[in-house]
């Protein structure tokens, strides 16, 4: 029904998250009003978001340089980290503010269901960087849901040993929700009304 090229874009945009074929139509009408430079601009920019962007060599959040603007922080409590399972995590719990140590970012949870064991979460890079750094308190804040708290109960076995302080994020946050989807002022009291778990 439509020409190759356009039919070629609207599988491309049905892809993204929400998009459906009605709306992917609409972008590409957008798109052929638009200048070739501006057409241009928009699909480099998707392209160096793949080529500029990388894992923090020191705890895994996105970032275009070898170390993230976080971990490059020195304002920030170096004695205190808070592990989260994807970088839209941090993100959603810088936007509190209710933090001000580091991160550590789990890039997934434990999760038998997909086949993904402990072995698959860079753990050991966690508790190097607890024992190195002499991190004081670890607060986990993986979702509270099934694979989240599976994780959660882990990480907190494997850090017994290093004798830090564990504690997991709070009330508030419904069972089963995602921590990215929380309100900030939900998730800000979620932070401030964590529970030790270990001392
Ligand atoms: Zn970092």
């Amino acid at each position: 029904m439509y020409p190759k090229l356009i039919e070629n874009l609207i599988e491309q945009l049905v892809k993204l998250p929400g998009v459906g074929r009605r709306s992917a139509e609409r972008m590409v009408y957008w798109f052929l009003k638009q200048s070739n430079e501006d057409v241009k601009a928009f699909a480099n920019s998707v392209v160096q978001l793949k080529e500029g962007l990388r894992f923090c060599r020191r705890c895994n959040n996105l970032s275009e340089a070898d170390i993230c603007l976080v971990c490059a922080d020195a304002n920030r409590d170096q004695k205190m980290m808070c592990v989260v399972e994807s970088p839209k995590d941090l993100l959603a719990i810088e936007r509190t503010g209710s933090f001000k140590g580091l991160y550590y970012v789990l890039l997934g949870v434990i999760s038998p269901a997909e086949g993904r064991g402990p072995e698959d979460l860079n753990i050991q890079k966690l508790l190097m960087r607890v024992r190195e750094e002499g991190i004081t308190e670890v607060v986990i804040a993986t979702d509270p849901d099934t694979e989240g708290e599976m994780t959660a109960l882990h990480l907190t076995r494997e850090l017994k040993a290093s004798g830090t302080r564990v504690s997991r994020i709070g009330l508030g946050i419904p069972v089963g929700s995602s921590l990215e989807f929380a309100d900030l002022s939900t998730l800000s009291m979620s932070m401030s009304s964590r529970r030790t778990l270990t001392e």
